[in-house]
């Protein structure tokens, strides 16, 4: 096992990976931007690192800043956490290059699957059902390109290779607006990501958002972790998310996830990751696969009650995989509400310093962030300034219970997201759950 551990990220994935690291008594080594000094997980750390100014690209996507503060303070694995550069191929590659352990997949896994083409073709060639559309990248013909929407058949969504974070993608619901819309998600697919390639998917008009979660080793040993439902989005992006899936049975999970198994297997997949599909009418249709730790990993934990990081750690140190399939087992329910510091309604972000701040507890709640009273939020990065869990022995509970932690958590100072999760909780169409992704749009619409 690792006696020392660089956490490569920031905000409450650091908080909770020092927190694991702490679990398996590995010291852990917290690296800052300027603009973060004066998080509590940065002053309560080990040692704690600052890498450069409160600008990302100088500080947390700056790769040499990185591997040089492993360098000084002797740390054997680098843990990215999620988002910055966690999905980066070429940073986990300079990692295993400069001599350590990067707590995550093979580099050609990363590669393959931040390539949303690749990845299908990967998918199908392991048996996984896919999202019907193009066959690989579109072509620069605009002939061509008419021929495949026609085939696909409308509505079809185009979608940066590259793409990620819910960005690079437009729908497009009739012919006359084909050309106009790829041009467009072209030029701000290369402006985005570097990459202008786009491909074509049938777009799903009332799907539901259904990942699974799994773990593998070193050693092609594979397991699920069942499924998590996260169509509660704004703009692609996840704003409750809850495990189990309303009516998935035990069936469909067996089968969707023996299938990702396989896919781990065929791919000689490492690590912990994540396959998301769009779910409609009874059927999976594979859409990407994460290869990092996921903002939701916190409701597969509550229910299964494996902890995710700390597999991430062993599987890195080249341990077993410390679970064979028949031993997950699922209890109760839990939901995730992500804490935003942002308007509830205009959904503007609300930086700045938190004048008091009070986090619920009790029975079957987790809270997993980082910030206190008197801690500023900056303005720098993303407005998620936690994340509140809730597990209960059915969704009901769950949900009930999730209600009070929010009306007993507060703040002063900044605005959060806490009313519109409120609203979402006490809301009908919510409390019956198996909502489409395109549920909290309409909801938000129509309030
Ligand atoms: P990203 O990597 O940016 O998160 P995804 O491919 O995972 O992109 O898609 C994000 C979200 O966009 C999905 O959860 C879903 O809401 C919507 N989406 C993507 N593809 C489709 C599709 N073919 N039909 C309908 N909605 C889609």
């Amino acid at each position: 096992m690792f006696e020392k551990i660089l956490i490569a990220n920031r905000g409450e994935i650091a908080l909770r990976i020092q927190r694991a690291c702490r679990t398996l008594g590995i010291k852990s080594v917290a690296i800052y931007s300027e603009a973060d000094k004066d998080a509590k997980y940065v002053k309560i750390a080990d040692e704690a690192v600052c890498i450069g100014p409160a600008k990302s690209s100088q500080s947390y996507l700056h790769v040499p800043s990185i591997i040089a503060a492993a360098e000084i303070t002797n740390a054997q694995a680098i843990h990215p956490g999620y988002g910055f550069l966690s999905e980066n191929a070429e940073f986990a590659r300079r990692v295993e290059g400069s001599g350590f352990v990067f707590i995550g997949p093979r580099p050609e896994n990363i590669a393959t699957m931040g390539d949303k083409v690749k990845a299908k073709e990967a998918m199908i060639k392991a048996g996984v059902p896919v999202v019907p559309g193009s066959e690989g990248e579109l072509p620069l013909n605009d002939k061509e390109v008419i021929k495949i929407a026609r085939k696909v058949g409308y509505p079809v969504i185009i979608k940066a290779v590259a793409g990620g974070g819910g960005r690079g993608m437009r729908v497009v619901t009739k012919e006359e607006d084909l050309l106009s819309l790829l041009e467009i998600t072209r030029s701000e697919a290369l402006a985005g990501f570097g990459n202008p390639a786009v491909y074509m998917e049938r777009y799903l008009t009332k799907p539901r958002h259904i990942e699974i979660q799994i773990l593998a080793d070193e050693y092609g040993n594979v397991i699920h972790l069942g499924e998590r439902d996260c169509s509660m989005q704004r703009r692609h992006q996840k704003v409750i998310e809850e495990a189990p899936g309303v009516g998935i049975t035990e069936k469909m999970r067996k089968t969707i996830g023996d299938a990702c198994v396989k896919a781990c297997k065929a791919i000689k997949y490492r690590g912990a990751g994540t396959f998301e599909f769009l779910f409609e009418n009874g059927e999976f249709f594979f859409i990407e696969m994460n290869t990092r730790v996921q903002v939701e990993h916190t409701v597969t934990e509550m229910i299964t009650g494996i902890d995710i990081v700390k597999e991430q750690i062993y599987i890195a140190s080249g341990e077993k995989l410390r679970y064979k399939q028949s031993k997950v087992v699922f209890k109760g329910h839990a939901i995730e509400c992500r804490i935003n510091a942002e308007d509830p309604y205009t959904f503007v972000p609300s930086p700045g310093k938190i004048e008091h701040c009070h986090f619920a507890g009790g029975n079957g709640i987790r809270i997993d962030s980082h910030v206190y009273s008197g801690y500023s939020v900056p303005p720098f990065y993303d407005s998620m300034i936690g994340k509140i869990i809730a597990h209960g022995e059915n969704r009901t509970e769950t949900i009930n219970r999730m209600k009070g932690a929010l009306l007993e958590t507060t703040f002063k100072g900044i605005k959060t997201n806490i009313p519109l999760h409120l609203d979402l909780l006490n809301n009908h169409g919510f409390c019956e759950g198996a909502q489409s992704i395109h549920y909290l749009e309409h909801y938000l619409k129509n309030k």
